[in-house]
């Protein structure tokens, strides 16, 4: 007998991967959780039913949350990630030398302890003694820790769920006061073919807090629609006025300098959601 994951990513859409073997299948105080073994793209994190990592094609958006801001801060020490229980952006920040700390805050530490079990290519660094794992709420963090923090990356899952105020204007407030005076944020924020709305909500609302906003994207074929964005927030420092050929190879699999300004240009459907 065959079995298949499908992923609804609409009411009308969705994609279906043929899998081999289940880890996981727990709820957990948050969500639903499960680690699933897939014949094309290998083990794979679901939460609530949709994907969040797999083991294939997990560098494009953990190098693109990561690298982009990394290199557009001129000397990024203190980085927090709000999410990214399966431990990927965190890998990807120790890439670089300079971040003397970054701290992690999850709020479900299930999350933390399946991705250091089933997903270890990912999770890998999450002992890094330049690491520091929280299990919280996000939310709450950023509203404890005032000027704290140089970058900032949310990592979080759908807007639904504990997520859903990490999509809110409140919550981008929150985070330019977590940032110190040149303080950088990125967030995850969903795909321009079937969450267009809250790409424009979101990029509305981060405009009435930073001075520049730039959006990107990157191309993640097991997310719904296969094109996804990223949301830049920055108090000082402009992504596109980084000189790129000053930017270091680093060992990365999709970010290169090159794309560093590349990503920003966006098709003519995507830049008509955000054009002010
Ligand atoms: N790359 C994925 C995406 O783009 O959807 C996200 C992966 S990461 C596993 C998402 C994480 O956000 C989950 O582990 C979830 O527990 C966490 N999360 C959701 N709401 C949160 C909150 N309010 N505070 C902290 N973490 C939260």
């Amino acid at each position: 007998m065959e079995l298949w994951y499908t992923e609804k990513q609409t009411d009308t859409f969705g994609i279906t991967a043929k899998i081999t073997k289940t880890y996981v299948h727990e709820q957990t105080e948050f969500q639903q959780l499960d680690v699933i073994e897939t014949e094309q793209f290998g083990t794979m994190l679901v939460l609530d039913g949709m994907v969040m990592t797999t083991v294939k094609d997990e560098f494009v958006y953990h190098e693109m949350v990561a690298h982009p801001v990394l290199f557009t801060h001129p000397h990024p020490e203190h980085v927090l990630v709000v999410g990214g229980g399966d431990g990927g952006v965190i890998r990807e920040i120790m890439k670089h030398p300079g971040v003397k700390k970054a701290v992690l805050v999850d709020i479900d530490g299930k999350v933390i302890e399946y991705s250091k079990k089933y997903l270890p290519s990912i999770a890998g660094e999450l002992d890094n003694p330049r690491v520091e794992v929280l299990v919280g709420d996000g939310f709450m963090h950023i509203h404890d820790h005032k000027h704290t923090y140089d970058v900032i990356m949310v990592d979080s899952t759908e807007p639904v769920g504990p997520a859903v105020n990490l999509f809110t204007r409140g919550f981008y407030q929150g985070i330019y006061e977590a940032l110190k005076d040149d303080g950088i944020f990125v967030a995850q924020t969903d795909n321009p073919w079937f969450k267009a709305d809250l790409i424009q909500t979101v990029n509305r609302d981060v405009k009435e807090v930073f001075p520049i906003v730039r959006v990107y994207c990157a191309n993640i074929p097991t997310y719904p629609s296969g094109l996804w964005t990223f949301t830049m927030g920055s108090k000082k420092y402009d992504p596109l006025e980084v000189d790129e050929t000053a930017i270091p190879e680093i060992e990365t699999n999709y970010y290169t300098p090159r794309l560093h300004k590349a990503a920003f240009v966006l098709p003519r459907f995507v830049e008509n959601l955000v054009k002010s």
